[in-house]
């Protein structure tokens, strides 16, 4: 249907593994922010936020000794309320990678490398 009537699908799902598969570009949002937008390839191969690397380290491999060996990133800290944020990244009081700065001032949406746009005072534009 996308080929023949030249349709845009916007699917809004919890299930980062399924997603994988039907989507061209994938947006990850927390709290309500767009923190990574990248074309699926480029988001499952190099995650570049946090949430994104923390949420993708969640999804189960079908290989038992592949799943034992593999890493789980978790997110510990406090839900802040989405009612009424905090100033800063919505995610540092969750992240462990969490400076001054990101209690500070939220960090802007920027194209890393071709496509690829993360939010985060961390990652850096190459
Ligand atoms: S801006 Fe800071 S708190 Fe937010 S994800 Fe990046 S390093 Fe973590």
């Amino acid at each position: 249907m996308q080929k023949t009537r030249g349709l845009t699908y916007l699917f809004i799902a919890h299930d980062l593994s399924m997603i994988k598969h039907i989507s061209d570009r994938v947006g990850v949002m927390y709290l309500g922010s767009l923190v990574e937008f990248a074309t699926s390839g480029s988001l499952y191969k190099n995650p570049l936020h946090p949430y994104t690397q923390a949420l993708l380290s969640a999804i189960p491999i079908p290989d038992p000794n592949e799943e034992k060996e593999k890493k789980r990133i978790p997110i510990d800290g406090e839900i802040p309320s989405p009612i009424n944020p905090l100033p800063g990244c919505r995610f540092a009081s969750r992240c462990k990678y969490a400076m001054e700065i990101c209690n500070k001032e939220m960090p802007s949406l920027v194209e890393v490398y071709n496509q690829h746009f993360v939010a985060c005072h961390m990652v850096k534009k190459s």
